[in-house]
């Protein structure tokens, strides 16, 4: 099961741009992760760290696969908070 959220999109709606796994991944671990899209400039700099967490798709927009990954996967959400360019990505936890 898929939950889709959104930020702006190109018709001045809000389209739906991320797509969570709902009941995967989630041992109890705190780290969340929030991307600012109104900073993200779709680079796909994030996907190519973690291509599993981060997606950029035909559409041009950045899609959070899990926004809650394990904690075995801290580091390379670390790498692409540090390495992304807009300081779109934030970790909460
Ligand atoms: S690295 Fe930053 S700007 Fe690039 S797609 Fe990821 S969140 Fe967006």
């Amino acid at each position: 099961m898929f939950t889709l959220a959104a930020s702006v999109g190109h018709d001045g709606q809000r389209p739906e741009r991320k797509a969570t796994p709902i009941g995967l991944n989630r041992k109890g671990d705190a780290m969340k992760i929030v991307v600012d899209f109104d900073l993200c400039e779709s680079n796909a700099i994030c996907m190519q760290i973690a291509p599993d967490i981060f997606e950029v798709r035909d559409d041009d927009f950045l899609y959070v696969l899990n926004e809650e990954p394990g904690e075995e996967d801290r580091a390379r959400v670390d790498e692409c908070v540090q390495r992304c360019p807009k300081q779109a990505i934030s970790v909460q936890g």
